[in-house]
C-alpha cells in the first residue's frame, strides 16, 4: 500500500510562495500540526527571505525587525527548504507547481499600491508609499526610483494609516539618526541632501478614525526637531465621531487625546513640522511645468452610514496645500500572477476563508490555499498574520483528512529548477548572505549593510559559496 501524504514515510509536500511573515507562519502552523510530516519548499523571487519585514518595515523599527529571528528559527526545520532567486510565473509556472506538490499556498502579500484616481496623479514629484518605502529598505524593485529631496522644501502623503507615519517619519527625522541601521546607502545619501522642512498628512476622515497607531504618531511628536502640528477646529470631534469613539478600541481614543493635546500647543518652535489634517480629501494635484507643486483638497464633514461608521460628506469648500512631493499611502494592492485567480476589485487572491478559488465566486482550487495579506487584503500588523496562517492551515489539514485537497505530484522543484539553470538561492546560501551583510555593515558602524540589485546579490552568493 503506498503511503498517504503526511505519513512519516510519505511527508506532505507543500510549497509556500512568499518568505514574508505569513509564508512563514503558515509554515511553523504546518509543523506543529501533531502527526503531520511536512516538507515545506518556500520560493521567493527575491534571492533574500522575510518579505514585508526586509523590505517594508522601516529601518528605524528594528524591534519590530527583530521577528526574523523566530523565523530563522523556523527555518532550521529538517523539513525546511528555502528556494530564493525563483520567480513563479517566469522560472517555474504554476502548473508546474502543480506537479511538484500536493499543496501550494500563496503567501505573495500585495506588492502594488492603491491610486487615487484624481487629476494630476502623473505629475512628476508625485509617488507611491510603496515605492518609497521599497526604496529606502533596499528592495530591488524600488532601488532605482528618483525622489527630488534635495528641491523639495515640503511634501504632502495622503492617508491616514501607519504606512503614512513610517513615509512621514523618514522624511522629517535627522538622517544621522537613521544612519547606523539597515537603510539602503542610495536613500541615506539622498535624505542628508533633503530639503523637505514640512510634512502635510492628509485624513480624508476626522482624528478618531484615524488608522495610525498611537506610538507611531508619538515618535514622530518625539523628534528632536519637529512638532505635530493639528488645527483645533479640525482636532474637534463632530458628535458622530463622539458617541462612535466610545465603542472603538483604546487606540483610537488614545490617537484622539494625543491630536486635540497637540492642538492646544499650537505651531511650536521646532523647524519641522508635521501637519496633521483632517476631513481633507484630495480632489486634484496640482502642477507647474509638469511637477506638482500643490493638492488641492476638498473639505469634508462626517456623517454616519448605514452601519453607523462616519463617513466623510463633501463640502463646497477647497484649500490648496502646497507640497513639491507627493507620497499617497491608501493601501496596497496584490499583483496578479500568471496561472493563478485574481480578485481585480479587492487586489487579492480569491478565496473562502484561505482556500483558492478557481476565479471570483468559482469553485475551489484543489490543492492551493493562500495566506496573509494576499488573503484578506492589506492590514493588519505583523502578528496578525501568525492567526491568520493558522487558520489556512486548518483548512488544509481538514482537506487532507477528508482526503481532498490533495494534489498528484509526480515532479520535483529542486530537480526542474536545475535542469533549467535556475540559480536558487537555499537556506545555507542565504545563511551565508545574512552573515556577510551584518559583517560588512558592522564595519561601517551599521546594523547591516544590503546590496538592493539583485544580479550583485547574487554574484555575492556564489563568491560565498566558494
Ligand atoms: P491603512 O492602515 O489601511 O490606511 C490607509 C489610509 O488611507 C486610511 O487612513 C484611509 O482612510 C486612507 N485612504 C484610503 N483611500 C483613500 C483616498 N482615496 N483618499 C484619501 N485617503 C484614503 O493602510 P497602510 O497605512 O497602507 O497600512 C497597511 C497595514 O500595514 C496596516 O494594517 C498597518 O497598520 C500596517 N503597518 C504597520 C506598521 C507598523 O506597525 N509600524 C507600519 C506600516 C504598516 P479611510 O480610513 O478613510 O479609508
Amino acid at each position: 500500500m503506498t503511503p498517504s501524504p503526511g505519513s512519516a514515510e510519505r511527508p506532505l509536500r507543500v510549497a509556500i510562495v512568499g518568505s514574508g511573515p505569513s509564508g512563514f507562519y503558515a509554515a511553523e502552523a504546518l509543523f506543529k500540526v501533531a502527526g503531520l510530516h511536512a516538507q515545506v519548499d518556500m520560493i521567493d523571487r527575491l534571492p533574500t527571505p522575510f518579505g514585508l519585514v526586509r523590505g517594508g518595515v522601516a529601518p528605524d523599527h528594528q524591534n519590530i525587525k527583530s521577528v526574523v529571528k523566530v523565523y530563522q528559527k523556523l527555518a532550521e526545520n529538517p523539513g525546511f527548504r528555502f528556494h530564493g532567486n525563483v520567480r513563479v510565473g517566469k522560472d517555474v509556472q504554476v502548473a508546474e507547481l502543480d506537479q511538484c506538490f500536493d499543496m501550494i499556498v500563496w503567501a505573495i502579500g500585495c506588492e502594488s499600491d492603491q491610486k487615487l484616481g484624481i487629476p494630476g496623479e502623473e505629475l512628476e514629484g508625485v509617488h507611491s508609499a510603496t515605492s518609497f518605502v521599497g526604496w529606502y529598505n533596499g528592495h530591488p524593485d524600488h532601488r532605482t526610483h528618483r525622489f527630488d529631496l534635495a528641491r523639495a522644501t515640503r511634501a504632502a502623503v495622503v492617508g491616514n494609516g501607519n504606512v503614512s507615519m513610517d513615509v512621514s517619519r523618514i522624511l522629517l527625522k535627522s538622517p544621522d539618526a537613521l544612519a547606523s541601521t539597515d537603510i539602503a546607502d542610495h536613500a541615506l545619501e539622498q535624505l542628508r541632501r533633503s530639503s523637505v522642512r514640512e510634512v502635510s498628512l492628509l485624513g480624508r476622515r476626522g482624528p478618531a478614525q484615524a488608522a495610525f497607531s498611537p506610538k507611531e504618531i508619538e515618535e514622530i511628536a518625539e523628534l528632536p526637531d519637529v512638532d505635530v502640528v493639528v488645527r483645533a477646529d479640525e482636532a474637534a470631534l463632530d458628535e458622530y465621531s463622539a458617541k462612535w469613539l466610545e465603542k472603538q478600541a483604546r487606540s483610537a481614543q488614545r490617537n484622539v487625546k494625543f491630536l486635540s493635546e497637540h492642538a492646544a500647543l499650537g505651531e511650536g518652535s521646532k523647524p519641522r513640522k508635521l501637519r496633521a489634517r483632517f476631513c481633507v480629501a484630495p480632489v486634484e494635484l496640482l502642477g507647474r511645468e509638469g511637477r506638482v507643486v500643490a493638492v488641492k483638497v476638498q473639505h469634508a464633514v462626517l456623517v454616519p452610514d448605514s452601519t453607523g461608521t462616519p463617513r466623510p460628506q463633501m463640502l463646497d469648500r477647497f484649500e490648496e496645500i502646497p507640497a513639491d512631493l507627493v507620497f499617497r499611502a491608501i493601501g496596497y494592492r496584490g499583483v496578479p500572477i500568471p496561472g493563478l485567480a485574481h480578485d481585480e476589485r479587492k487586489g487579492i487572491v480569491p478565496n473562502d476563508a484561505g482556500r483558492v478559488l478557481e476565479k471570483v465566486g468559482g469553485a475551489v482550487r484543489t490543492g492551493h490555499y493562500v495566506v496573509g495579506w494576499a488573503k484578506r487584503g492589506p492590514s493588519g500588523l505583523v502578528g496578525t498574520n501568525s492567526p491568520d496562517s493558522k487558520a489556512t492551515v486548518e483548512q488544509m489539514v481538514a482537506d487532507l483528512q477528508q482526503g481532498r485537497g490533495v494534489l498528484a505530484p509526480s515532479a520535483t522543484l529542486g530537480a526542474l529548477l536545475q535542469q533549467r539553470g535556475v540559480d536558487a538561492v537555499s537556506w545555507q546560501d542565504w545563511t551565508k548572505l545574512d552573515a556577510h551583510e551584518v559583517a560588512t555593515g558592522s564595519a561601517r558602524g551599521k546594523v547591516r549593510d544590503k546590496q538592493p540589485d539583485v544580479e550583485a546579490l547574487m554574484a555575492t552568493v556564489r563568491t560565498l559559496r566558494g
